[in-house]
């Protein structure tokens, strides 16, 4: 899951990005508001935690500018104006949801989770392929009740290859979602981290759950 989080205050920022990161998200960062719009607004995010008062563009700005693109990212906005009529305009200019400033970690967790489970994924936190299974709360990876450890990256990847059953990503789409933009595109990385899942989720079992499409992609199927 790729996040774009805006936020101008450093403290806030390294705080939110390095405990996502250690949640297994992929997070870019952007200080202001005009720099958080334009990267909302030309890359692919599962998610845009978005701060109200920014430098340059306000947090109300940068949602009626994703949004007059008909991008549908949900977003979800954290800011310190707690009053109801601030809350109301964002929620009526385009914010999925909105969290009051000072928040919990799990609070802010919760929250995404219910908006990352919306439309697209279904309402789950166990994912299922065959006999393998992937627990999002916990981070639990079980193969016919083996533990299997995962590093970040790895989760990460097989998360979405697993919430995507039998859809074949391409490399692009598994880049977009699953990496950073400081990501050199020309980098073996997928492959590497393919490779490395493979060895973990399939060498030890008689049955492949992933497959390579050749010249499409990868998919998992059970
Ligand atoms: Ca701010």
């Amino acid at each position: 899951m790729r996040i774009l989080l805006v936020e101008d205050e450093p403290t806030i920022a390294e705080f939110l990005k390095r405990h996502l990161e250690e949640k297994c998200f992929v997070v870019d960062h952007a200080a202001d508001g005009e720099v958080g719009s334009f990267a909302a607004r030309t890359n692919e995010y599962d998610l845009v935690l978005l701060d109200n008062l920014l430098p340059k563009k306000s947090g109300l700005d940068v949602i009626g500018e994703i949004r007059s693109r008909g991008r549908h990212v949900p977003i979800l906005v954290i800011s310190v104006r707690g009053d109801i009529e601030a809350k109301v305009e964002l929620l009526n200019a385009g914010a999925d949801d909105y969290l009051a400033k000072p928040f919990s970690f799990d609070e802010l967790l919760a929250r995404m989770g219910a908006l990352l489970r919306r439309p697209n994924h279904v309402a789950k936190t166990v994912q299922q392929v065959g006999d393998l299974t992937l627990n999002e709360a916990t981070y639990e990876v079980k193969r016919q009740k083996r533990d299997i450890a995962l590093t970040r990256k790895e989760f990460a990847l097989l998360r979405y290859l697993m919430r995507n059953e039998s859809i074949v990503l391409s490399r692009a789409m598994l880049l977009e979602h699953v990496w950073d933009m400081d990501t050199d595109p020309f980098s073996n990385t997928v492959e590497a981290h393919i490779a490395s899942l493979r060895k973990k989720v399939d060498a030890p079992f008689s049955r492949k759950l992933i497959q390579t499409v050749q010249g499409r992609g990868y998919k998992i199927t059970g």
